[in-house]
């Protein structure tokens, strides 16, 4: 069986020194490659009397909140930056050196918040402007909480994990229905960012994949291959997620290609057998 994930290393974390002053608002275009699941909380009934997960709706209408959207972008940015781990000081499994203490900030805390610091990127719900839904049922073995983010080798963690893609057509079924909005659906949205540094603007950028190397994956079942999405913006905002790429030291670099791999659509998975 092949892994379905596979993992980004942890960089030693960096207190962040630098306080920055530019303000932005980026316009986000997704588009759904393979079928996507974000739970509402409720469950409905099918005309056949079956029970299923509703999508997350706003009038009627499927949204990508902008919380699991930043959880999502948040992770991506961790794994390519100097970051901490806010639980490391607590978890004996977790590497010393990812940690800056409570009064201090490494650059993702101080762009995305942490307890009593306010985040200085806003997130807003995409709205799904152009969209197909179905109810299909997931494998059973699908966890309603999400594992573990982190990869554990020997008894500690050692990165970031991330699910690889897997093409439109592969993704196992099973009996747990969820209702999904489909490939080929279109969501809209923005995120505007306030009292970020240049540094912090390309970082952001990159995360949300605007360069076009990083396709990323939200909701659920992404060790089914669900949930791989593709974000663009304006030619401006992909020169920003580049200049990432090339003003960036080569152990950030090295981190980089290790996402590449596994987030660029075009290694997609073409066959599965779980
Ligand atoms: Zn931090």
């Amino acid at each position: 069986m092949i892994k379905s994930y596979d993992f980004v290393p942890f960089l030693k974390c960096k207190v962040y020194h630098e306080s920055g002053n530019l303000e932005g608002r980026i316009p986000i275009k997704v588009k759904v490659l393979t079928p996507i699941h974000i739970f509402s909380g409720h469950f409905r009934v099918q005309d056949n009397g079956k029970i299923y997960r509703e999508f997350i709706k706003i009038n009627g209408r499927p949204v990508i909140p902008g919380t699991s959207f930043k959880g999502c972008v948040r992770a991506i940015a961790e794994s390519l930056s100097y970051s901490c781990l806010q639980n490391s000081s607590r978890d004996g499994r977790m590497p010393e050196n990812k940690w800056h203490g409570g009064q201090q900030k490494c650059i993702i805390c101080d762009m995305f918040g942490s307890m009593g610091n306010k985040s200085k990127v806003q997130f807003n719900d995409l709205m799904a402007v152009n969209y197909k839904t179905e109810v299909r049922g997931i494998p059973r073995s699908f966890r309603p909480h999400p594992e573990s983010n982190y990869y554990m080798e020997n008894g500690k963690y050692k990165g970031y994990k991330f699910y690889k893609h897997g093409i439109n057509g592969i993704q196992p079924s099973g009996p747990i229905l969820c209702e999904f909005v489909n490939a080929g659906s279109e969501f809209e949205g923005e995120v505007i960012y306030r009292g970020l540094t240049d540094e912090q603007v390309r970082l952001l950028c990159f995360a949300l994949g605007l360069s076009g190397d990083i396709q990323p994956k939200i909701g659920y079942g992404k060790p089914y291959f669900y949930g791989s999405i593709e974000i663009n913006s304006q030619p401006e905002w992909a020169d920003k997620a580049r200049e990432y790429v090339n003003e960036c030291d080569d152990e950030v670099k090295k981190n980089i290609s290790a996402l590449i791999r596994i987030l660029n659509y075009s290694n997609a998975l073409k066959s599965y057998e779980g």
